[in-house]
Order: structure tokens, then sequence, then C-alpha cells
């Protein structure tokens, strides 16, 4: 089975799957999309309002964001694979909860296998979780990481700079930098394995805890 097909079983396993409450209130599964063959993985955090009723990822305000954001890389959407920790909305955009981040982990991971991307990008501090379990957003923000034998850039997540500026110059600069990154050779990036950032969005109060949807 190619990486398309199987990124195809993936998404009809997600259709049918049960395995946390958040199945009970989907409209639409929102498993994911991009080309199989991405050199470049994002990652967010679940679906919200617009995404839950398109199946989509990152469809409403924050994806118009994303899109202008993947163009600071000189990216477009076609060309990368994006995707959430989670695969159904949580309630009132709630957090997702540790039992659902464990349910669906499965389905990330096997979508990580599939494609098998030089570079993934964490939006958002659950999927930097994911990774880099007791990494501070606020510190390691736009550097590359060596996790796994893989390249993970942990960013924030675009929904979170919509009402805070200093976020969103954050991020503008992170997808910028994220230009250079996917630029060098992957042996240099894994040799460089930064641990964390000298900047922060803000000076008197980097903010970790986000509201992220
Ligand atoms: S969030 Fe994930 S684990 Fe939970 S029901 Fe949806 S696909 Fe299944």
């Amino acid at each position: 089975m190619d990486a398309e097909d199987t990124l195809l079983a993936i998404r009809h396993q997600i259709e049918q799957c049960q395995a946390c409450p958040l199945a009970a209130g989907r409209l639409n599964v929102v498993p994911g999309e991009g080309p199989a063959n991405s050199q470049i993985m994002f990652i967010g955090e679940g679906p919200g309002y617009n995404e839950d009723q398109q199946g989509k990822p990152f469809v409403g305000q924050a994806g118009k964001f994303l899109d202008e954001l993947l163009g600071y890389a000189g990216l477009k959407r076609s060309e990368v694979f994006i995707t959430n920790v989670v695969k159904c909305r949580p309630p009132e955009n709630r957090d997702p909860q540790p039992e659902e981040l464990a349910a669906c982990r499965q389905y990330l991971d096997a979508q990580i296998a599939a494609i098998n991307p030089r570079i993934i990008v964490t939006l958002g501090r659950f999927s930097m979780a994911r990774f880099i379990e007791d990494g501070k957003i606020s510190r390691i923000h736009g550097y590359p990481h060596k996790v796994e034998s893989r390249i993970v850039v942990t960013m924030y997540h675009p929904a979170a700079a919509l009402h805070q500026p200093a976020l969103k110059d954050a991020l503008i600069q992170d997808f910028s930098r994220l230009r250079d990154i996917m630029n060098q050779p992957t042996p240099s990036l894994l040799e460089q394995n930064y641990t964390e950032s000298t900047e922060s969005p803000t000076k008197e109060n980097p903010p970790e805890q986000l509201s992220l949807f």
C-alpha cells in the first residue's frame, strides 16, 4: 500500500472512530489534508466550529492567517499536509483532554509514519507536547529540535495570535525563519538541535497558556 492509500485507509478508520467522547459531538471528522509525499507537516490542536462543519483543517479565520503565514515560508497550502492532534471537535472549543489525546494518538502516529515528513511544525502547546513534553513554547518557538530522528519546529497556534499582536509578530518571524530551516540539509539541522529560543513575544509576560481554536 503506498502512502496515499495508507492515508485514505486512516481517514476511513477515523470516520468510523468512537474511541473517545468527542465522537458524540462531531458533525464531521477532520482527519487532515495535503499531499501524501509532503516534506513538511503542520500539526494543530483540534477542529473548531468551521472545521467541524466542513471536515477540513484550518478553514476559518485562523486558516486564512495560516495561509498568509505559509507565504512567509515560501509555501502554499497545497504543498503541505495539515492535521490536528485530535480529529473531532472538542465541545465549546475546550482543550482536548488527556484521554482524548491518548485515544487519538494512533491516527496521528499512523499519518506521520505514512507521510514520513522531513520537518514537522507543531502549532500550539498540545501538539508541541506530543514531541517535547516539558517544552515551554514561549522559550522554544521557531527553532528546530531533534525528536526521534526528525526535525520538529514548535510554533504558536495561529488562532491564539488573532487576538494577541505580539504572538502574530512572533509567528511571522518564525515562519520567515522556517524558510531558512527548510533550505538547510537534515544532518545540519540535527546537529543544531536548539533547546530554547532567546526571544519572547512579550517582554514582561510571555504567554504560555493559550486558547487555541
Ligand atoms: S477525537 Fe480521535 S479518538 Fe476521539 S472519536 Fe475522534 S477520531 Fe476517535
